[in-house]
């Protein structure tokens, strides 16, 4: 089944609300294997909702709309829908009924617009709204099927979730399962390379890759009868992707890395700390998004300075003077250093040059080192990141100490870069 979402509203044309309607509805089509081709959005204007109905349904066979369901003069989606699909509106006594109920409980007078909200197209299937006083239908003719909603979304998600949901359920037989994997440390045009093979003969599954900043996302999506049909061809297709790809997958469920090792790091209780250069906080920062990671976080030292790296984690000025602050042996001795102050399991050291100046021949722009020891496994890492600019190179900072960490968590080795 092929759909398109038309929103109706002037508010929204004007910018004055976002149409969070119509992302909700499309997330909810595509769970249920229903194709969404467009969204429209149009003003409360009769002849332009008209032809805007009429426009979608040249390819697609079903419409949902929202708002315009009101009882004041400019909500027209009912009376509009039903022209288009060539029926009339006739009063709905269990709708007048309920309407009557409601301004009774209110204990206020029911004005002669509101009987407007009882007045549905003689052949629609109404779907009553307890969250509100419009209800919405469902109208069909010649295989076209136009659903209409009420605008507040609180009411527009009611009556989908208990309403439409199960009447398009019991219409169309296919549901769409789909597992988005994250990884970290591949790019966009190398995974697609490896995994070339797939995506050339892919019918069902489906595998799509997108770049997002710094990292690549998979997403494997099926439409079969069942769930369960669904589901064994996205595990038979991740089986694949992991032979090609899966040193680099980090997340099988779509979860942002910082997320993945704080979720780890609360498991087992190793307790983490960190020495901050170039990052200035940025890593602590990220970690302290985790609800709840005070239980195993300890601290987090910026040692911005030579100065800070002597004072506060006992780095030899030696070690400073013969290899520089942005060097391996510096790394170590800040990682070392902290571990002794802090008594963490986990510490983690990160000393880099951010740019955009302060680069040279030897350590240009992008160079970083990253010490990461667990109890007694000491791994430095040095990372030429591709310098885009000041707050990426910090950015994609943090991401190498993450992939780091939870590496070294997982027991995996480490990937160069
Ligand atoms: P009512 O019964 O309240 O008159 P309605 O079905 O006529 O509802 P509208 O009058 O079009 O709906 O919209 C009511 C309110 O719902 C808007 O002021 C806005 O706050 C919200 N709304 C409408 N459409 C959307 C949308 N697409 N996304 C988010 N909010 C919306």
């Amino acid at each position: 089944m092929k759909s398109s979402i038309l929103s109706v509203g002037t508010e929204l044309l004007f910018g004055q609300i976002t149409n969070t309607n119509a992302v909700y509805l499309s997330q909810q089509l595509n769970l249920l294997g229903i194709d969404v081709l467009s969204h429209y959005t149009v003003g409360d204007n009769p002849d332009r909702l008209s032809r805007m109905i009429r426009q979608a349904f040249l390819d697609c066979d079903l419409i949902i709309t929202t708002g315009g369901l009101g009882p004041t003069q400019d909500d027209l989606t009912k009376e509009v829908a039903c022209e288009v699909l060539e029926d009339k509106m006739v009063l709905h006594e269990p709708s007048k009924e309920r309407l009557a109920n409601y301004f009774n409980k209110l204990n206020r007078p029911i004005t002669d617009n509101n009987w407007k909200q009882a007045y549905f197209p003689s052949g629609a299937t109404i779907f009553s709204n307890e969250a509100g006083t419009a209800p919405g239908f469902a109208l069909e003719k010649n295989g076209k099927t136009i659903i209409c909603l009420p605008g507040p979304p609180r009411e527009m998600k009611y009556v989908f979730e208990k309403k439409v949901k199960p009447y398009l359920e019991e219409k169309h037989e296919n549901v769409i399962y789909y597992r988005m994997l994250r990884m970290f440390g591949i790019g966009e045009s190398a995974l697609e390379t490896k995994l070339i093979d797939l995506i050339d003969t892919q019918t069902d599954p489906t595998v799509a890759t997108y770049a997002k900043e710094g990292e690549c996302s998979l997403r494997i999506a099926s439409k079969r009868k069942t769930l369960q049909e669904a589901k064994a061809a996205v595990d038979e297709m991740t089986e694949q992707v992991v032979i090609r790809v899966g040193e680099y997958i980090y997340s099988y469920d779509d979860e942002d890395l910082y997320q993945v090792v704080g979720r780890k790091l609360l498991q087992s209780g190793i307790s983490i700390s960190s020495a901050e250069s170039c990052t200035g906080g940025l890593f602590s920062t990220t970690l302290t998004e985790i609800p709840g990671i005070s239980s195993v976080f300890d601290r987090s030292l910026v040692t911005y300075s030579n100065r800070a790296k002597i004072d506060e984690l006992g780095v030899d000025p030696e070690i400073l003077e013969k290899h520089g602050a942005v060097s391996e042996n510096t790394a170590i001795a800040m990682a070392e250093g902290l571990k002794k102050v802090s008594g963490s399991r986990l510490n983690i050291s990160v000393t880099g040059i951010a740019g955009p100046e302060g680069g040279t021949e030897d350590k240009p722009v992008g160079l970083v080192y990253i010490c990461t020891i667990l109890d007694d496994d000491t791994v430095c890492k040095r990372t030429l990141i591709r310098n885009v600019d000041r707050r990426w190179n910090r950015n994609y900072t943090v991401m190498l100490m993450l992939d780091g960490i939870n590496r070294m968590l997982d027991k995996r080795p480490q990937i160069e870069q």
